[in-house]
């Protein structure tokens, strides 16, 4: 080692005179020493660990046995820096506040549906408390049949708010949505920047801020009752909800249904069989209303109501008594608003109608 440090330094030497400023001038005299015993260090380790032929002057500078037993200890090796991971990278190995719980924090902005893959131990309720949600949220959004039964692996769309997704299908109609869910039209289209309501597009998928399903619609196909054996179905016609008088007529003032109005609680019927897919008790608009498929193409809407005497999941036969007349919600007197839907657009009840 010794040895070949001096020898190292005695070949450094002369390269320090081709530069004079270093070694004299601007340069601090013992700076320049300095330098040259870390070249000489530098030039030396070659020598020590290989043995190599520097060359250049013909001398055989092979390192000897003797040498080579005394090379020192190979330098520690810096520790190699742990890589630092991007963000996103982080997102998915899941070794960070990933993106989905960190918009858990509720904001008014709107925000995208997120995919969630179900992990071993997740519970529907473990997964809403992540998304700072109510386990309805989830379980509305993904139709999930039984909360117990989770897939590991299974992908799961989380509403960004407390409600749920919808998926957009042939026929929708945003008010009927709004009304399905109990939430403003105004709100779904706010949340979801729609440009022209009349133009859903299939597929989309919706997030309904609020949106509640009841969850009679999981025991409907179940249900036990008078229909569930022989289930009444549509007989393609109309018979008149209530007896009473025309007040506002389909389209008048864009009058959105016809109004038949008669005595506070005077009997409601079902215009045709079908299934009751929505009894909402509203404090404005419709108020109580019922909505019935017919299974179809055709959907019927019983509003203002003062009494249901069905239930959300309901089976019910054509001229069942539905519900009870009233002045619920944007009323002004006993009345029903009767509409009918149409493959999901609005018609003039009046036409179909005997
Ligand atoms: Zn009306």
């Amino acid at each position: 080692m010794r040895e070949g440090f001096w020898w190292a330094a005695a070949r450094v030497r002369p390269y320090l005179s081709l530069l004079p400023d270093l070694a004299t001038r601007r340069f601090p005299r013992h700076l320049a020493v300095l330098l040259a015993l870390v070249l000489a260090m530098v030039a030396s380790q070659p020598l020590l660990q290989t043995g190599v032929d520097l060359g250049g002057d013909g001398v055989s500078t092979q390192a000897t046995p003797q040498e080579e037993t005394v090379l020192p200890a190979p330098p520690t090796p810096a520790p190699i820096a742990t890589p630092q991971l991007e963000p996103s990278q982080l997102r998915e190995i899941g070794a960070a506040p990933s993106k989905e719980q960190q918009s858990a924090v509720q904001t008014n902005q709107p925000r995208a549906p997120i995919k969630y893959r179900v992990e071993e131990g997740d519970t529907v309720n473990a997964i809403a408390v992540k998304f700072g949600l109510d386990a309805d949220s989830v379980i509305a959004s993904n139709d999930i049949d039984d909360p117990n039964a989770l897939g590991i692996g299974e992908e799961l769309l989380i509403p960004p708010v407390s409600g749920l997704l919808h998926r957009v299908y042939d026929g929708d109609v945003l008010n009927e949505l709004a009304l399905i869910y109990g939430v403003t039209p105004e709100a779904v289209v706010e949340y979801n920047g729609i440009k022209d309501a009349n133009t859903l597009q299939i597929g989309d998928l919706l997030v309904i801020p609020g949106g509640k399903v009841q969850m009679a619609r999981a025991n409907s196909t179940s249900r036990g009752g008078r229909s569930a054996s022989a289930p009444a179905r549509a007989t393609g016609s109309f018979r008149w909800p209530a007896s009473g008088t025309i007040t506002q007529y389909f389209g008048e003032a864009g009058h959105s249904g016809l109004d038949v109005a008669a005595g506070m609680g005077s009997p409601i019927y079902a215009a045709d069989a079908g299934v009751v897919i929505a009894a909402h008790k509203l404090g404005y608009g419709y108020g109580w209303y019922l909505m019935v498929d017919h299974e179809n193409g055709y959907r019927s809407l019983y509003a203002h109501l003062s009494a249901f005497y069905v239930d959300y999941g309901e089976r019910v036969s054509k001229g069942e008594t539905i519900g009870a007349m009233g002045s619920t919600g944007l009323s002004t007197g006993p009345h029903l608003h009767f509409e009918v839907y149409s493959s999901g657009a609005l018609v003039n009840p009046l036409k179909y109608l005997p």
